[in-house]
């Protein structure tokens, strides 16, 4: 048995690993979208090279993919496996096949206008070129033909894929239908248990349950977002944006803007707002929403209530609904999201996307970054060459569609929203496996210095088994 590491290896992005079974059956374990850093040409096998470069494999030698959760450095890449000719199934949790479906159709519309462009430019583009341009563009046809290989298991139920292999899928309360898998095979009349952290969530995240604890293994890939820092905000959720609104809206009319990613991170942030809401904690200001995949989120979310927390199952039953509130407008098209810039009175827009990176957040910022009666509150992670991280950095001046803007509008940030478990979430999730029975933990899903430094941590806990696998390092799984 052979665990290959394909991606997310050293670096936060393209989760992507290979689980190579007696007979060669080989399971993908997510296959996600790659933001961090170009191959070196040397590292890409001869055969993957050759065809241009998506997957260091053979797509139609995998026979199995398990989907953790839909974020897109997890599942993005998967229509480009079934474009390449992977006929197997994807196994994951029915709200994962259903938020996975709605982020593969937004890329695939954006790909359709990339390949416009690309296709548009007049003159004959070399074909060497055209491939590398364009192979991994997958269309709306190729989304369809991956909505019908999905599979849906329910949490916590252990499902058969063959004599030899079981999986069970633990939520994470990282996302709506986010999930760690339990893998069990059978080799040579062993069985061998493998788990697959997946992102690993928080304790009272609005909306989601805690994190189901998780069975031992012999073998455990976890994630490392956080592996050396805990979050500072210590404060409720409807604490801190409370006091944000106060300070920039009612203090002082003001504007006040939040990148937000539409799936996840919005839901959270419009729950928050409509319990604050309920509360009379902000009567009369009006909330945009300005993103139409953050309102088809918003209805998967309230679909699948049932797999939501206590308190939200409460709200929405108290309240006929999670998100909807009398001055929330969401905002269907790009006409309606320029006609903000009209409103004056102190108002909320919430937009993508949350790195301020593409999407109508940047016609927001755009406009508002040089008012300083305008608050820009930034609730997620922002990587290293986008806007949003230049911003949270406190930069004065910041380039945003090609115009450089001073910055004097205010910034605020937290990581209250985050999906993320910190270090002291991580340690947790580890800590319930045996270190004198783990037989190896692979750290993935980070970046280098955080994992160094997450494995000194989880060595001085006593897991001394740990590994950093470098992107195509294998391992042999005894
Ligand atoms: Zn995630």
């Amino acid at each position: 048995m052979k665990l290959g590491f394909w991606g997310a290896a050293r670096q936060v992005t393209g989760s992507m690993y290979l689980l190579t079974l007696d007979g060669d059956y080989k399971v993908l374990i997510d296959c996600g979208l790659d933001f961090d850093k170009e191959r070196n040409e040397n590292e890409i096998p001869e055969f993957s090279r050759d065809k241009g470069f998506i997957f260091p494999f053979e797509s139609t030698e995998i026979n199995l993919v398990l989907l953790t959760h839909a974020h897109v450095d997890h599942s993005g890449n998967i229509p480009n496996l079934v474009k390449e000719g992977y006929e197997g199934q994807i196994l994951c949790t029915q709200p994962t096949m259903e938020l996975a479906g709605l982020l593969m159709a937004d890329s695939a519309r954006i790909h359709k206008i990339k390949l416009n462009g690309i296709h548009g430019r007049g003159k004959k583009i070399n074909p060497k070129v055209l491939k590398r341009l364009t192979s991994d563009l997958y269309l709306e046809s190729h989304v369809k033909e991956t909505m019908e290989r999905f599979v849906c298991i329910a949490y916590n139920r252990r499902f058969k894929v063959h004599e030899n292999l079981y999986v069970t899928f633990y939520n994470t309360g990282h996302l709506l239908g986010a999930a760690s898998i339990f893998v069990e095979a059978r080799e040579n009349g062993q069985w061998v248990k493998i788990g697959f952290s997946g992102d690993i969530g928080r304790k009272n995240y609005p909306l989601l349950k805690d994190p189901d604890n998780f069975p031992t293994v012999d073998y455990l890939v976890c994630e490392s977002t956080y592996g050396n820092r805990n979050h500072q905000t210590q404060e409720p959720p409807e604490k801190v944006l409370e006091d944000v609104i106060k300070t920039s809206l009612v203090d002082i009319p003001g504007r006040l803007i939040i990148p937000s990613f539409s799936v996840g991170r919005t839901q959270s942030l419009l729950y928050t707002l409509n319990r604050l809401q309920f509360a009379k904690k902000f009567p009369g200001i009006r909330v945009f929403t300005d993103s139409p995949m953050a309102h088809k989120s918003s209805q998967i979310y309230e679909k699948f209530r049932s797999h939501l927390n206590e308190e939200a199952k409460e709200f929405y039953e108290d309240n006929d609904g999670l998100f909807d509130f009398e001055s929330l407008t969401y905002v269907p098209d790009l006409e309606g999201s320029k006609a903000i810039s009209n409103y004056y009175q102190p108002c909320i827009i919430i937009s993508s996307s949350g790195m301020i990176h593409g999407g109508r957040i940047e016609n927001h910022v755009q406009k508002n970054l040089e008012n300083p009666y305008c608050t820009i509150f930034m609730i997620g992670f922002s990587a290293e060459g986008t806007a949003g991280h230049e911003i949270m950095n406190g930069s004065t001046e910041v380039v945003i569609k090609g115009r450089k803007l001073e910055v004097r509008a205010r910034i605020l940030k937290t990581d209250i929203f985050s999906g993320h478990a910190d270090l002291r979430g991580l340690m947790a999730f580890v800590e319930q496996q045996n270190p004198a029975q783990l037989k190896r933990l692979f750290l993935v899903h980070g970046e280098e210095d955080v994992m160094e430094d997450f494995q000194k941590t989880l060595d001085w806990a006593g897991y001394k088994q740990t590994a950093v696998p470098a992107w195509g390092e294998e391992f042999e799984l005894l």
